[in-house]
This record gives structure tokens, C-alpha cells and sequence, in this order.
């Protein structure tokens, strides 16, 4: 019995026996109780459309909630060539 996966980007369940998936080492950011930055290693595993690119995934500026006026993050979004975000005019 071969073993599935889920890629981490898409949430794709993928078999093992599959082309193309790549599993890599990430790095998470978090705070413990006590606000010290602890540095959390995981593994994560993505199917293969997302390894080759093919999985069209619309990047979006990872900001914490409330701290940015939603102005500012759609204009850092266009100058970043993003596509907008917000609740669209036009
Ligand atoms: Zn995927």
C-alpha cells in the first residue's frame, strides 16, 4: 500500500508513488508564552503542480491584521505588480 500525502500549498492529497512532489525543511516563526521568538521546523510537502508551478497561487503581503490601513496594503500590492486584494471598483 503506497502512502498519500497533502501538499502544504494547496492541500492536494497526494499518492507517494506520484511525479513531481517535492517535500522540503521550512522554518516557522512563532512566540512561546513568554513573547521569546522560538524558531519551529517542519517539514512541508507539495503535489506537483504546485513544484513545477502550475498551480496558479495569487500572492498576497502577509501583514497582521489591523496594523496596515487596507489603502496602503493595495497600493504596496499594485506596486508589487499583486493583483488587488480588495473588494474591487471597476
Ligand atoms: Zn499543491
Amino acid at each position: 500500500m503506497s502512502s498519500v500525502r497533502m501538499c502544504d500549498r494547496c492541500g492536494n492529497i497526494f499518492s507517494e508513488n506520484s511525479e513531481d512532489w517535492s517535500t522540503f525543511n521550512g522554518t516557522i516563526m512563532r512566540k512561546d508564552e513568554s513573547g521569546r521568538r522560538v524558531n519551529e521546523t517542519v517539514v512541508q510537502d507539495a503535489c506537483g503542480n504546485c513544484t513545477n508551478g502550475r498551480n496558479p497561487v495569487s500572492p498576497r503581503l502577509a501583514l497582521p491584521k489591523g496594523s496596515v490601513d487596507p489603502a496602503r496594503v493595495a497600493e504596496l500590492e499594485d506596486d508589487l505588480g499583486m493583483p488587488r486584494s480588495g473588494t474591487g471598483q471597476g
